[in-house]
Protein backbone atom coordinates (compact mmCIF):
# COMPACT_ATOMS: atom_id res chain seq x y z
CA UNK A 1 0.00 0.00 0.00
CA UNK A 2 1.06 3.66 -0.57
CA UNK A 3 -0.61 6.70 0.31
CA UNK A 4 -0.26 10.25 -0.94
CA UNK A 5 0.22 13.06 1.18
CA UNK A 6 -2.18 16.02 0.68
CA UNK A 7 -2.94 18.66 2.53
CA UNK A 8 -5.43 17.42 4.91
CA UNK A 9 -3.42 14.85 5.94
CA UNK A 10 -2.91 10.91 3.95
CA UNK A 11 -5.02 9.41 1.28
CA UNK A 12 -5.56 5.97 0.08
CA UNK A 13 -5.97 4.77 -3.38
CA UNK A 14 -8.91 2.31 -4.22
CA UNK A 15 -8.47 1.32 -7.65
CA UNK A 16 -10.77 -1.74 -9.26
CA UNK A 17 -9.83 -2.82 -13.10
CA UNK A 18 -12.21 -4.32 -16.14
CA UNK A 19 -9.83 -6.09 -18.19
CA UNK A 20 -10.62 -6.64 -22.00
CA UNK A 21 -9.12 -9.31 -23.37
CA UNK A 22 -9.61 -10.68 -26.98
CA UNK A 23 -9.88 -14.15 -27.27
CA UNK A 24 -6.97 -16.16 -29.66
CA UNK A 25 -9.61 -17.52 -32.09
CA UNK A 26 -9.38 -17.73 -35.50
CA UNK A 27 -13.01 -17.03 -35.97
CA UNK A 28 -15.46 -14.17 -33.96
CA UNK A 29 -17.88 -15.10 -31.11
CA UNK A 30 -20.77 -15.25 -33.56
CA UNK A 31 -19.15 -15.42 -36.67
CA UNK A 32 -16.99 -17.39 -38.66
CA UNK A 33 -15.19 -14.13 -40.04
CA UNK A 34 -11.41 -14.26 -39.57
CA UNK A 35 -9.99 -12.31 -36.87
CA UNK A 36 -6.06 -11.85 -37.96
CA UNK A 37 -4.65 -8.37 -36.72
CA UNK A 38 -3.79 -5.60 -39.48
CA UNK A 39 -5.83 -6.93 -42.42
CA UNK A 40 -7.38 -4.41 -45.01
CA UNK A 41 -10.16 -2.44 -43.48
CA UNK A 42 -13.86 -4.38 -43.97
CA UNK A 43 -11.94 -7.34 -45.56
CA UNK A 44 -13.01 -9.78 -42.37
CA UNK A 45 -16.94 -8.61 -42.19
CA UNK A 46 -19.45 -11.11 -42.44
CA UNK A 47 -23.06 -9.89 -42.47
CA UNK A 48 -24.13 -11.04 -38.84
CA UNK A 49 -20.77 -8.79 -38.31
CA UNK A 50 -21.94 -5.79 -40.37
CA UNK A 51 -25.58 -6.00 -38.32
CA UNK A 52 -27.45 -6.77 -41.41
CA UNK A 53 -31.08 -7.41 -40.74
CA UNK A 54 -32.44 -11.09 -39.92
CA UNK A 55 -28.90 -12.32 -39.82
CA UNK A 56 -28.67 -14.78 -36.63
CA UNK A 57 -25.21 -15.07 -34.66
CA UNK A 58 -23.97 -18.61 -33.69
CA UNK A 59 -22.03 -19.39 -30.41
CA UNK A 60 -18.42 -20.28 -31.44
CA UNK A 61 -18.01 -22.88 -29.29
CA UNK A 62 -14.28 -22.59 -28.89
CA UNK A 63 -14.45 -18.89 -27.76
CA UNK A 64 -16.18 -20.32 -24.97
CA UNK A 65 -14.05 -22.89 -24.14
CA UNK A 66 -11.07 -20.33 -23.67
CA UNK A 67 -13.34 -18.55 -21.49
CA UNK A 68 -13.90 -21.10 -19.27
CA UNK A 69 -10.19 -21.96 -19.83
CA UNK A 70 -9.41 -18.89 -18.65
CA UNK A 71 -12.29 -18.55 -15.75
CA UNK A 72 -9.81 -21.88 -14.74
CA UNK A 73 -6.52 -19.73 -14.59
CA UNK A 74 -8.09 -17.37 -12.47
CA UNK A 75 -9.23 -19.66 -9.84
CA UNK A 76 -12.87 -18.92 -10.30
CA UNK A 77 -16.08 -20.68 -10.44
CA UNK A 78 -17.77 -22.24 -13.91
CA UNK A 79 -21.24 -21.11 -14.06
CA UNK A 80 -22.90 -24.09 -16.05
CA UNK A 81 -25.45 -21.86 -16.87
CA UNK A 82 -25.22 -18.60 -18.31
CA UNK A 83 -27.13 -15.90 -20.47
CA UNK A 84 -25.94 -13.73 -23.32
CA UNK A 85 -27.84 -10.11 -23.35
CA UNK A 86 -27.90 -7.28 -25.00
CA UNK A 87 -26.57 -4.05 -24.04
CA UNK A 88 -28.11 -1.27 -26.51
CA UNK A 89 -26.22 1.51 -27.38
CA UNK A 90 -25.97 3.59 -30.54
CA UNK A 91 -22.89 4.31 -32.39
CA UNK A 92 -21.38 4.75 -35.99
CA UNK A 93 -18.97 1.46 -34.88
CA UNK A 94 -21.55 -0.72 -33.82
CA UNK A 95 -24.22 -1.13 -36.55
CA UNK A 96 -26.08 -3.52 -34.55
CA UNK A 97 -27.32 -1.10 -32.59
CA UNK A 98 -26.45 -3.64 -29.30
CA UNK A 99 -23.58 -5.49 -28.05
CA UNK A 100 -24.42 -8.93 -27.33
CA UNK A 101 -22.14 -9.31 -23.83
CA UNK A 102 -23.11 -10.76 -20.31
CA UNK A 103 -24.83 -9.26 -18.21
CA UNK A 104 -26.89 -10.83 -14.60
CA UNK A 105 -25.37 -14.43 -15.40
CA UNK A 106 -21.65 -14.43 -16.59
CA UNK A 107 -19.79 -17.35 -17.77
CA UNK A 108 -18.08 -17.39 -15.09
CA UNK A 109 -17.90 -16.06 -11.73
CA UNK A 110 -16.05 -15.16 -8.20
CA UNK A 111 -12.25 -16.43 -8.33
CA UNK A 112 -9.07 -14.74 -7.25
CA UNK A 113 -5.41 -14.53 -8.10
CA UNK A 114 -2.43 -13.80 -6.64
CA UNK A 115 -0.21 -10.73 -7.85
CA UNK A 116 3.73 -10.62 -7.01
CA UNK A 117 4.89 -7.06 -5.93
CA UNK A 118 8.52 -6.09 -5.03
CA UNK A 119 10.70 -8.02 -2.80
CA UNK A 120 9.32 -11.65 -2.94
CA UNK A 121 5.53 -10.02 -1.08
CA UNK A 122 2.12 -11.25 -2.73
CA UNK A 123 -1.03 -10.14 -2.56
CA UNK A 124 -4.53 -11.44 -3.14
CA UNK A 125 -6.71 -9.80 -5.68
CA UNK A 126 -10.53 -10.78 -5.82
CA UNK A 127 -12.07 -11.34 -9.54
CA UNK A 128 -15.34 -10.47 -9.41
CA UNK A 129 -16.49 -12.23 -12.86
CA UNK A 130 -15.75 -12.85 -16.17
CA UNK A 131 -18.14 -12.52 -19.32
CA UNK A 132 -17.87 -12.80 -22.92
CA UNK A 133 -18.49 -10.25 -25.04
CA UNK A 134 -18.41 -8.93 -28.97
CA UNK A 135 -15.82 -6.46 -29.54
CA UNK A 136 -17.00 -3.17 -31.79
CA UNK A 137 -15.39 -1.76 -35.11
CA UNK A 138 -13.16 1.12 -35.55
CA UNK A 139 -13.83 4.80 -36.44
CA UNK A 140 -11.89 6.16 -38.45
CA UNK A 141 -11.45 10.00 -38.58
CA UNK A 142 -8.37 10.96 -39.88
CA UNK A 143 -8.31 9.37 -43.38
CA UNK A 144 -10.32 12.15 -45.29
CA UNK A 145 -11.37 16.13 -44.66
CA UNK A 146 -14.98 15.75 -44.35
CA UNK A 147 -15.35 12.04 -43.82
CA UNK A 148 -15.19 9.65 -40.83
CA UNK A 149 -14.31 5.84 -42.62
CA UNK A 150 -15.52 2.87 -40.07
CA UNK A 151 -13.87 -0.56 -40.09
CA UNK A 152 -15.69 -3.08 -38.90
CA UNK A 153 -12.76 -5.94 -39.32
CA UNK A 154 -13.12 -6.23 -35.30
CA UNK A 155 -16.38 -5.66 -34.96
CA UNK A 156 -18.12 -9.26 -33.33
CA UNK A 157 -14.66 -10.39 -32.23
CA UNK A 158 -14.58 -12.02 -29.14
CA UNK A 159 -13.52 -10.01 -25.54
CA UNK A 160 -13.53 -11.28 -22.17
CA UNK A 161 -14.22 -9.32 -20.00
CA UNK A 162 -12.24 -9.61 -16.68
CA UNK A 163 -13.69 -7.52 -13.37
CA UNK A 164 -11.70 -7.53 -10.16
CA UNK A 165 -13.03 -6.20 -6.82
CA UNK A 166 -11.44 -2.88 -5.76
CA UNK A 167 -8.59 -4.64 -3.84
CA UNK A 168 -5.47 -2.48 -5.50
CA UNK A 169 -3.86 0.23 -3.41
CA UNK A 170 -0.88 1.62 -5.32
CA UNK A 171 -0.35 2.36 -9.23
CA UNK A 172 2.27 -0.66 -8.58
CA UNK A 173 -0.55 -3.02 -7.65
CA UNK A 174 -2.56 -2.10 -10.33
CA UNK A 175 0.35 -2.98 -13.09
CA UNK A 176 1.03 -5.57 -11.25
CA UNK A 177 -2.41 -7.16 -11.27
CA UNK A 178 -2.72 -6.43 -14.98
CA UNK A 179 1.03 -8.64 -15.49
CA UNK A 180 -0.37 -11.25 -13.86
CA UNK A 181 -3.62 -11.44 -15.65
CA UNK A 182 -1.56 -11.23 -19.03
CA UNK A 183 0.94 -13.99 -17.53
CA UNK A 184 -2.32 -16.01 -17.39
CA UNK A 185 -3.70 -15.80 -20.23
CA UNK A 186 -0.89 -15.86 -22.36
CA UNK A 187 0.12 -19.23 -20.65
CA UNK A 188 -3.01 -20.34 -21.21
CA UNK A 189 -3.05 -19.43 -24.62
CA UNK A 190 -6.25 -17.85 -24.50
CA UNK A 191 -5.08 -13.80 -25.51
CA UNK A 192 -1.99 -13.11 -27.40
CA UNK A 193 -1.54 -10.33 -24.73
CA UNK A 194 -0.26 -7.70 -26.94
CA UNK A 195 -1.25 -4.48 -25.20
CA UNK A 196 -0.04 -2.39 -27.96
CA UNK A 197 -2.24 -4.25 -30.31
CA UNK A 198 -5.17 -3.69 -28.30
CA UNK A 199 -5.66 -7.90 -27.72
CA UNK A 200 -5.46 -6.48 -24.36
CA UNK A 201 -6.32 -3.29 -22.58
CA UNK A 202 -8.19 -2.04 -19.24
CA UNK A 203 -10.27 0.12 -17.63
CA UNK A 204 -9.09 1.41 -14.68
CA UNK A 205 -11.78 2.53 -11.91
CA UNK A 206 -10.02 5.02 -8.92
CA UNK A 207 -11.10 6.83 -5.80
CA UNK A 208 -9.59 8.13 -3.00
CA UNK A 209 -10.14 7.72 0.78
CA UNK A 210 -8.57 9.07 3.95
CA UNK A 211 -7.69 5.43 5.16
CA UNK A 212 -9.97 3.73 7.33
CA UNK A 213 -12.92 5.10 5.58
CA UNK A 214 -15.16 3.62 3.56
CA UNK A 215 -14.82 3.42 -0.45
CA UNK A 216 -15.30 6.74 -2.18
CA UNK A 217 -16.77 7.92 -5.60
CA UNK A 218 -14.65 6.79 -8.06
CA UNK A 219 -14.07 7.55 -11.87
CA UNK A 220 -13.12 5.22 -14.80
CA UNK A 221 -10.23 5.75 -17.08
CA UNK A 222 -10.80 3.98 -20.44
CA UNK A 223 -8.96 1.57 -22.59
CA UNK A 224 -5.17 1.91 -21.13
CA UNK A 225 -3.36 0.08 -23.00
CA UNK A 226 0.21 -0.06 -21.37
CA UNK A 227 1.52 -0.58 -18.26
CA UNK A 228 3.16 2.68 -17.94
CA UNK A 229 0.00 4.59 -18.82
CA UNK A 230 -1.82 2.76 -16.40
CA UNK A 231 0.03 3.54 -13.28
CA UNK A 232 0.28 7.50 -14.75
CA UNK A 233 -3.17 7.77 -15.39
CA UNK A 234 -4.13 6.33 -11.58
CA UNK A 235 -1.25 9.18 -10.03
CA UNK A 236 -2.65 11.78 -12.20
CA UNK A 237 -6.77 10.73 -11.19
CA UNK A 238 -5.78 10.17 -7.95
CA UNK A 239 -4.26 13.55 -7.52
CA UNK A 240 -7.01 15.39 -9.21
CA UNK A 241 -9.70 13.65 -6.88
CA UNK A 242 -7.88 14.80 -3.57
CA UNK A 243 -7.09 18.55 -4.69
CA UNK A 244 -11.38 18.35 -5.45
CA UNK A 245 -12.31 16.97 -2.44
CA UNK A 246 -9.67 19.16 -0.15
CA UNK A 247 -11.47 22.12 -1.77
CA UNK A 248 -14.83 21.13 -0.11
CA UNK A 249 -15.84 19.59 -3.45
CA UNK A 250 -17.68 16.28 -4.52
CA UNK A 251 -16.17 13.66 -7.35
CA UNK A 252 -18.80 13.49 -10.39
CA UNK A 253 -18.69 9.82 -10.92
CA UNK A 254 -17.63 9.74 -14.58
CA UNK A 255 -15.46 7.92 -17.40
CA UNK A 256 -12.79 9.72 -18.24
CA UNK A 257 -10.02 9.10 -20.87
CA UNK A 258 -6.13 9.19 -20.20
CA UNK A 259 -4.21 11.51 -23.05
CA UNK A 260 -0.39 9.93 -22.96
CA UNK A 261 1.00 12.80 -24.11
CA UNK A 262 -0.38 15.44 -21.69
CA UNK A 263 0.02 12.80 -18.77
CA UNK A 264 -3.72 14.09 -17.78
CA UNK A 265 -7.18 12.38 -17.61
CA UNK A 266 -10.11 14.42 -19.33
CA UNK A 267 -14.23 14.04 -18.28
CA UNK A 268 -15.55 11.74 -21.87
CA UNK A 269 -19.18 11.31 -19.96
CA UNK A 270 -21.08 10.93 -17.12
CA UNK A 271 -21.65 8.04 -15.97
CA UNK A 272 -24.21 5.63 -17.64
CA UNK A 273 -25.97 3.07 -15.44
CA UNK A 274 -27.09 -0.12 -16.30
CA UNK A 275 -30.45 0.70 -17.04
CA UNK A 276 -29.24 2.86 -19.74
CA UNK A 277 -28.28 0.05 -21.49
CA UNK A 278 -31.69 -1.10 -21.35
CA UNK A 279 -29.89 -4.67 -21.20
CA UNK A 280 -32.26 -7.85 -21.95
CA UNK A 281 -31.41 -11.12 -22.90
CA UNK A 282 -30.56 -11.87 -26.66
CA UNK A 283 -33.79 -13.75 -28.72
CA UNK A 284 -31.43 -14.84 -31.34
CA UNK A 285 -29.59 -17.00 -28.69
CA UNK A 286 -30.10 -19.63 -26.38
CA UNK A 287 -28.88 -19.58 -22.94
CA UNK A 288 -25.37 -21.31 -22.62
CA UNK A 289 -25.18 -25.13 -20.78
CA UNK A 290 -22.24 -26.24 -20.29
CA UNK A 291 -21.85 -30.05 -19.36
CA UNK A 292 -20.32 -30.70 -16.34
CA UNK A 293 -18.05 -33.39 -17.83
CA UNK A 294 -16.96 -31.33 -20.12
CA UNK A 295 -15.79 -28.66 -17.85
CA UNK A 296 -13.71 -31.45 -15.94
CA UNK A 297 -12.13 -32.59 -19.52
CA UNK A 298 -11.46 -29.01 -20.46
CA UNK A 299 -9.62 -28.82 -16.34
CA UNK A 300 -7.85 -32.19 -16.96
CA UNK A 301 -6.00 -30.60 -20.02
CA UNK A 302 -4.98 -27.27 -18.44
CA UNK A 303 -0.73 -26.52 -18.63
CA UNK A 304 0.78 -25.92 -15.91
CA UNK A 305 0.01 -22.22 -15.01
CA UNK A 306 2.55 -20.06 -13.50
CA UNK A 307 2.31 -20.09 -9.96
CA UNK A 308 2.62 -23.88 -9.77
CA UNK A 309 5.29 -23.80 -11.71
CA UNK A 310 7.11 -21.61 -9.91
CA UNK A 311 6.42 -23.81 -6.82
CA UNK A 312 7.68 -26.84 -8.99
CA UNK A 313 11.31 -24.93 -9.89
CA UNK A 314 11.83 -24.39 -6.40
CA UNK A 315 11.53 -27.81 -4.95
CA UNK A 316 12.35 -29.60 -7.83
CA UNK A 317 15.38 -27.63 -8.92
CA UNK A 318 16.41 -25.86 -5.34
CA UNK A 319 16.06 -22.64 -7.40
CA UNK A 320 15.26 -19.49 -5.26
CA UNK A 321 11.89 -17.50 -4.85
CA UNK A 322 13.76 -15.07 -7.20
CA UNK A 323 15.12 -17.01 -9.96
CA UNK A 324 11.73 -19.49 -10.01
CA UNK A 325 9.85 -15.95 -10.83
CA UNK A 326 12.31 -14.85 -13.42
CA UNK A 327 12.26 -18.10 -15.24
CA UNK A 328 8.53 -18.76 -14.82
CA UNK A 329 7.46 -15.10 -15.84
CA UNK A 330 7.38 -17.19 -19.90
CA UNK A 331 6.05 -20.21 -20.88
CA UNK A 332 9.32 -20.45 -23.61
CA UNK A 333 11.93 -19.83 -20.87
CA UNK A 334 10.35 -21.95 -18.64
CA UNK A 335 10.69 -24.47 -21.19
CA UNK A 336 13.96 -23.49 -22.64
CA UNK A 337 15.12 -23.77 -18.86
CA UNK A 338 13.88 -27.22 -18.64
CA UNK A 339 15.55 -28.25 -21.49
CA UNK A 340 18.39 -27.47 -20.20
CA UNK A 341 18.46 -28.57 -16.59
CA UNK A 342 17.01 -31.61 -16.86
CA UNK A 343 19.53 -34.28 -15.74
CA UNK A 344 22.44 -31.28 -14.77
CA UNK A 345 23.22 -29.12 -12.39
CA UNK A 346 20.08 -27.32 -12.18
CA UNK A 347 21.79 -24.51 -10.28
CA UNK A 348 24.54 -23.88 -12.83
CA UNK A 349 21.91 -23.65 -15.69
CA UNK A 350 19.62 -21.36 -13.88
CA UNK A 351 22.19 -18.90 -13.61
CA UNK A 352 23.58 -19.69 -17.43
CA UNK A 353 20.20 -18.76 -18.96
CA UNK A 354 19.05 -16.15 -16.43
CA UNK A 355 22.42 -14.28 -16.55
CA UNK A 356 24.31 -15.23 -20.00
CA UNK A 357 21.60 -16.21 -22.23
CA UNK A 358 19.35 -13.69 -20.96
CA UNK A 359 21.66 -11.31 -20.96
CA UNK A 360 22.65 -11.76 -25.04
CA UNK A 361 18.88 -12.14 -25.98
CA UNK A 362 18.37 -8.74 -24.42
CA UNK A 363 21.44 -7.55 -26.53
CA UNK A 364 20.78 -8.68 -29.39
CA UNK A 365 16.96 -8.18 -29.86
CA UNK A 366 15.96 -11.52 -29.76
CA UNK A 367 13.65 -13.58 -28.11
CA UNK A 368 13.69 -16.71 -26.24
CA UNK A 369 11.83 -18.69 -29.18
CA UNK A 370 13.88 -17.90 -31.72
CA UNK A 371 17.55 -18.05 -29.59
CA UNK A 372 20.48 -18.07 -32.17
CA UNK A 373 21.94 -20.53 -29.12
CA UNK A 374 19.56 -23.82 -28.85
CA UNK A 375 19.06 -25.54 -25.41
CA UNK A 376 21.21 -28.44 -26.11
CA UNK A 377 23.83 -26.39 -27.44
CA UNK A 378 23.77 -24.54 -23.99
CA UNK A 379 23.30 -28.19 -22.47
CA UNK A 380 26.35 -28.90 -24.05
CA UNK A 381 28.70 -26.37 -22.64
CA UNK A 382 27.47 -26.83 -18.85
CA UNK A 383 28.66 -30.51 -19.80
CA UNK A 384 31.45 -29.39 -20.12
CA UNK A 385 32.11 -27.40 -17.14
CA UNK A 386 30.74 -30.47 -15.09
CA UNK A 387 32.85 -32.95 -16.40
CA UNK A 388 35.63 -30.38 -16.05
CA UNK A 389 36.82 -30.26 -20.15
CA UNK A 390 36.89 -26.14 -19.16
CA UNK A 391 36.62 -24.31 -16.52
CA UNK A 392 33.39 -21.89 -15.64
CA UNK A 393 35.99 -19.00 -17.14
CA UNK A 394 36.55 -20.41 -20.33
CA UNK A 395 33.17 -21.61 -20.52
CA UNK A 396 32.95 -18.00 -20.74
CA UNK A 397 34.91 -17.12 -23.59
CA UNK A 398 32.91 -20.14 -25.47
CA UNK A 399 29.82 -18.72 -24.89
CA UNK A 400 31.22 -15.28 -26.40
CA UNK A 401 31.56 -17.61 -29.54
CA UNK A 402 29.00 -19.38 -29.84
CA UNK A 403 27.13 -15.91 -29.92
CA UNK A 404 29.09 -14.95 -32.49
CA UNK A 405 28.92 -17.88 -34.61
CA UNK A 406 26.41 -20.47 -33.25
CA UNK A 407 28.66 -22.80 -33.25
CA UNK A 408 28.69 -25.65 -31.14
CA UNK A 409 30.56 -25.38 -27.66
CA UNK A 410 32.47 -29.22 -28.44
CA UNK A 411 33.44 -27.68 -31.97
CA UNK A 412 34.30 -24.36 -30.06
CA UNK A 413 36.47 -25.98 -27.31
CA UNK A 414 38.26 -28.32 -30.31
CA UNK A 415 38.88 -26.13 -33.14
CA UNK A 416 40.25 -23.30 -30.22
CA UNK A 417 42.30 -25.72 -28.02
CA UNK A 418 40.77 -24.86 -25.18
CA UNK A 419 40.49 -27.70 -23.24
CA UNK A 420 41.54 -27.57 -19.95
CA UNK A 421 44.65 -28.75 -19.00
CA UNK A 422 44.87 -31.19 -16.12
CA UNK A 423 47.94 -33.09 -16.55
CA UNK A 424 49.94 -32.18 -14.02
CA UNK A 425 53.09 -32.82 -15.58
CA UNK A 426 52.25 -30.14 -18.20
CA UNK A 427 51.49 -27.82 -15.32
CA UNK A 428 54.37 -28.34 -13.25
CA UNK A 429 56.59 -27.52 -15.91
CA UNK A 430 55.12 -23.99 -15.63
CA UNK A 431 55.08 -23.59 -12.38
CA UNK A 432 58.29 -24.51 -12.19
CA UNK A 433 59.25 -21.87 -14.61
CA UNK A 434 57.42 -19.41 -12.89
CA UNK A 435 59.08 -20.22 -9.44
CA UNK A 436 62.48 -19.94 -10.97
CA UNK A 437 61.59 -16.24 -12.64
CA UNK A 438 60.30 -15.06 -8.68
CA UNK A 439 62.79 -16.56 -6.11
CA UNK A 440 62.46 -13.16 -3.94
CA UNK A 441 58.30 -13.60 -4.05
CA UNK A 442 58.83 -17.49 -3.60
CA UNK A 443 60.95 -16.62 0.14
CA UNK A 444 58.34 -13.96 1.15
CA UNK A 445 55.49 -16.85 0.31
CA UNK A 446 58.00 -18.95 2.59
CA UNK A 447 58.31 -16.38 5.12
CA UNK A 448 54.46 -16.52 5.77
CA UNK A 449 52.96 -14.13 3.27
CA UNK A 450 50.74 -16.99 2.00
CA UNK A 451 48.03 -14.41 0.18
CA UNK A 452 51.03 -14.10 -2.60
CA UNK A 453 50.37 -17.69 -3.38
CA UNK A 454 46.85 -15.96 -5.48
CA UNK A 455 49.41 -13.99 -7.43
CA UNK A 456 51.15 -17.35 -8.43
CA UNK A 457 48.15 -19.04 -9.23
CA UNK A 458 47.48 -16.27 -11.53
CA UNK A 459 50.65 -15.75 -13.12
CA UNK A 460 50.26 -19.47 -14.16
CA UNK A 461 47.21 -19.61 -15.34
CA UNK A 462 47.76 -16.80 -17.79
CA UNK A 463 51.19 -18.82 -18.71
CA UNK A 464 49.29 -21.58 -19.56
CA UNK A 465 46.64 -18.97 -21.27
CA UNK A 466 44.04 -19.61 -18.66
CA UNK A 467 43.75 -23.22 -19.76
CA UNK A 468 45.24 -25.10 -16.39
CA UNK A 469 43.42 -26.19 -14.10
CA UNK A 470 43.19 -23.73 -11.30
CA UNK A 471 42.63 -26.49 -8.74
CA UNK A 472 45.56 -28.63 -10.02
CA UNK A 473 47.61 -25.53 -10.15
CA UNK A 474 46.94 -24.60 -6.32
CA UNK A 475 48.05 -27.75 -5.57
CA UNK A 476 50.99 -28.33 -7.48
CA UNK A 477 52.50 -24.55 -6.23
CA UNK A 478 51.71 -24.91 -2.72
CA UNK A 479 53.59 -28.19 -2.76
CA UNK A 480 56.55 -26.86 -4.53
CA UNK A 481 56.97 -23.56 -2.30
CA UNK A 482 55.62 -24.60 0.83
CA UNK A 483 56.78 -28.25 0.99
P1 LIG B 1 -20.43 -0.90 -12.70
O1 LIG B 1 -21.43 -2.00 -12.69
O2 LIG B 1 -21.00 0.44 -12.47
O3 LIG B 1 -19.48 -0.98 -13.85
P2 LIG B 1 -18.90 -2.44 -10.90
O4 LIG B 1 -19.35 -2.69 -9.52
O5 LIG B 1 -19.03 -3.50 -11.91
O6 LIG B 1 -19.57 -1.13 -11.38
O7 LIG B 1 -17.40 -2.02 -10.80
C1 LIG B 1 -16.63 -1.78 -11.93
C2 LIG B 1 -15.19 -1.73 -11.48
O8 LIG B 1 -15.00 -0.64 -10.59
C3 LIG B 1 -14.74 -2.97 -10.73
O9 LIG B 1 -13.47 -3.33 -11.23
C4 LIG B 1 -14.66 -2.53 -9.31
O10 LIG B 1 -13.61 -3.19 -8.62
C5 LIG B 1 -14.32 -1.06 -9.43
N1 LIG B 1 -14.79 -0.26 -8.30
C6 LIG B 1 -16.00 -0.33 -7.71
N2 LIG B 1 -16.08 0.58 -6.72
C7 LIG B 1 -14.91 1.27 -6.71
C8 LIG B 1 -14.39 2.36 -5.94
N3 LIG B 1 -15.08 2.95 -4.99
N4 LIG B 1 -13.13 2.78 -6.22
C9 LIG B 1 -12.41 2.21 -7.19
N5 LIG B 1 -12.85 1.20 -7.93
C10 LIG B 1 -14.08 0.72 -7.72
MG1 LIG C 1 -19.09 -3.10 -14.58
Amino acid sequence: MSTIQGATGEWEYVIGLEIHAQVTSNAKLFSGAPTAFGAEPNSQVSFVDAGLPGMLPTINAHCVEQAVRTGMGLNAEINLHSVFDRKNYFYPDLPQGYQISQFKQPVVGRGKITIELGDGETKDVGIERLHLEQDAGKSVHDQHPSMSYVDLNRSGVALMEIVSDPDMRSPEEASAYVEKIRQIVVYLGTCDGVMAEGSLRADVNVSVRKPGDGYGTRCEIKNVNSMRFIRQAIEYEARRQIDILEDGGSIDQETRLFDPNKGVTRSMRSKEEAHDYRYFPDPDLLPLELDPEWVERVRAALPELPDAKKVRFMSEYGLSEYDARTLTSERPSADYYEAVAKGRDAKLASNWVTTDLFGFLNRTGHDITDSPIKAAQLGQLIDRISDKTISGRIAKEVFEIMCETGQDPDAIIEEKGLKQVTDTGAIEAVVDQVIAENPDKVAQVQGGKEKLLGWFTGQVMKASGGKANPQAVNEILKAKILG
